[in-house]
Parts: C-alpha cells; sequence; structure tokens
C-alpha cells in the first residue's frame, strides 16, 4: 500500500495513449503487476482491458483521486464510447508499431485496423517484419490511395462511434468486399513467381492450391497486384479487418473509401466480374444496401451487360469468338478438374 490521497509519482499520459498503456508503464515504477495496481487504485479484481472498454463514473473518479487527472482525461483514454460491434477492432496493443514511438506506449488509435500512421510522428506504420505499406505498394500506388483510404477510415471510425453515414455502413460495405464473387481458382499465371520447368513440378501443390477469390480485388486491383497470392484472402466481414494484416487492413480501408466515392459502380463492376455462384453471393450482401441504391445497381447492371454484349458482337469476328470461347471452355474444365 502506498498510503491514500494522491500517488507521489504520476507519469503524464502521452498523447493518444489509452488507459491499459499508461496503467502497465506506472505499475512497474511502484512494483507492482497490473491487478496490485489496479487494487492500489481502488479497483480490485477488476480486468484492464474491460476497464478501458467500460468504465463507469465512479470508476472514473476513483482513477481521478489517486492521480490527479480529471475524470474527462482519463475517460479520453478508453473506448467507452464505441459500439458494442466495434470491440473486435480493439487490439490490446498497437497493431502495428512505429519506429520511433516508445516500445511501452500504445495509443488509442494504433489499436485499430484502419490507422496507418502515427498520430504523433505521422510516420507509416511497420508490421511485425519492420515493413511499411509504401515497401510493399510502392510509394506511387501507396500515395495515389491515401484520398481514399482517409475516407475509409473516416467511415470506420463514425461506425465505431455508433455515428454511421446512414443505412449503408461500415459491415455492409465490407460484406460485399470479402464476399466471394468466383469459385476458388489456383494462382493465374500473372500470380505466379517466374520457374523453371523443374521448379514447376515441384511446386505443383502450389500451383494447384485453389485461391478464394473476393470482391476486393476487383474493387481494389492495387491489392490484387501487389498481395503474395497465398495471403490474398480476407476473412469475411467484420473479421476481415478485426484479423486482417497490415496491407488487408489497407486494401480494406481504401475499398470502403472506393464504395463511399461511388457504390454503384463498385457493385456493378463486381457483379460483372462474378461468375454465376458468385453473382448470387454478390446479391446477397447487396442486400443490405439500401433499396434505392439497389434499385439504380439494377438499373445500370442491365443497361452495362447490354452493352457489353453489343460491343462484344461489334468488335469480333464470328470466326475469332469461337476459337475465344473454346478456349475458356477449355480453360473451365481444366479449373474444375484440380480444384
Ligand atoms: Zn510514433
Amino acid at each position: 500500500m502506498i498510503g491514500p490521497g494522491l500517488l507521489p509519482v504520476v507519469f503524464p499520459p502521452e498523447a493518444d495513449e489509452r488507459l491499459s498503456s499508461w496503467i502497465a508503464r506506472m505499475a512497474p515504477f511502484y512494483a507492482m503487476t497490473v491487478p496490485e495496481f489496479l487494487a492500489e487504485l481502488g479497483l480490485p479484481g477488476r480486468d484492464v482491458f474491460d476497464l478501458e472498454w467500460r468504465m463507469s463514473e465512479g470508476e472514473g473518479a476513483r482513477i481521478a483521486l489517486r492521480t490527479g487527472l480529471s475524470v474527462e482525461t482519463i475517460q479520453s483514454m478508453t473506448f467507452c464510447d464505441f459500439i458494442p460491434d466495434a470491440r473486435m477492432m480493439v487490439a490490446r496493443r498497437n497493431r502495428h508499431h512505429c519506429p520511433y514511438c516508445p516500445a511501452d506506449v500504445h495509443r488509442r488509435s494504433m489499436s485499430l485496423p484502419w490507422a496507418f500512421h502515427c498520430p504523433v510522428h505521422g510516420a507509416d506504420l511497420q508490421d511485425t517484419a519492420d515493413v511499411t505499406l509504401p515497401a510493399m505498394m510502392g510509394d506511387t500506388r501507396t500515395a495515389a490511395l491515401a484520398t481514399l483510404a482517409k475516407a475509409g477510415s473516416a467511415v470506420l471510425d463514425a461506425w465505431a462511434l455508433g455515428a454511421g453515414q446512414g443505412a449503408l455502413d461500415a459491415p455492409e460495405m465490407l460484406a460485399v468486399l470479402t464476399a466471394r464473387h468466383r469459385r476458388a481458382s489456383p494462382p493465374s499465371l500473372a500470380e505466379q513467381p517466374r520457374m523453371s520447368l523443374q521448379t514447376r513440378r515441384d511446386y505443383h501443390d502450389f500451383l494447384t492450391t485453389p485461391i478464394i477469390r473476393q470482391a476486393l480485388t476487383v474493387v481494389v486491383p492495387e491489392y490484387d497486384e501487389v498481395a503474395p497470392v497465398l495471403a490474398k484472402p480476407v476473412r469475411s466481414s467484420l473479421d476481415a479487418l478485426a484479423q486482417g494484416s497490415l496491407l488487408q487492413g489497407f486494401a480494406l480501408t481504401v475499398g470502403i473509401g472506393r464504395i463511399v466515392e461511388d457504390p454503384v459502380a463498385c457493385a456493378i463492376n463486381v457483379l460483372l466480374a462474378s461468375d454465376v455462384d458468385g453473382q448470387v453471393r454478390v446479391r446477397e450482401a447487396l442486400a443490405t444496401w439500401p433499396l434505392s441504391l439497389r434499385r439504380r445497381i439494377s438499373a445500370r447492371l442491365w443497361r452495362a451487360q447490354r452493352d457489353e454484349r453489343e460491343r462484344q458482337s461489334a468488335a469480333k469476328p464470328r470466326k475469332r469468338r469461337q476459337s475465344h470461347e473454346f478456349r475458356l471452355i477449355q480453360s473451365h474444365e481444366y479449373r474444375s478438374r484440380i480444384s
């Protein structure tokens, strides 16, 4: 026991620092574990992550009494303003790290999968292998997507606070982005590394592994180009963000930014790129979108399909079309045989 009243030493919280991080930094100073320090603050038996998720006013007041911080400051270090569905997005530590931040400081925004820069240093965040998004995607590509990522992050921030953008909100967009729009298929030639014939034989299992194909690769073709083929599939809906890698989180956030910009065009691009079964799954995901949007999608899709048919029959002489169709059938048979 340290005694009642103010603690003799209180570390000032860092910018955007979360409660669990601040408490975990102070406990060792008093030679205590986090549960022991919480008991010292008058909160015995409380889990620090539960506390920063939902903290009563009385609990905030007790911490204020011992630390001299205001209840408002303490509350701003928690996730008390988040909706219950958003808890899965809050990691227990920084998801990705900033090279300039102290290792023991965990910031509120950096627990979320749609943060890509340090809020203090502005540095690109790094994954567990110290790789940044520009290193994965290239500087030009990352810079070109920055505005869309910002728009997507804003949608996700609003959703987490329960102040969504109306009926078309983050979960409805993620349902479409993660929908399997085509049947699983082995890596395409473009997705395969260059290999000798012998290596191809050695890697037969890899070359014939069916990869899940999701609408995300249509809405964000930049991701399709750079993601390693085996790490391309994401989980479904909100899990995709909550459990995704840095690159996957970025692609999904950019996807949301793109859908917000033009939901109808995104949906049509996905539907046009889908196979028959995939279209059913995409339509199921789209069923959660507002009716007015779905009506516009149906009308534009009908026109787009008609234009596509007209373009194809006008552009291609009959003989070439036949051989093209023949090749398509062949490749389709090949795929169904091995998957
Ligand atoms: Zn930093």
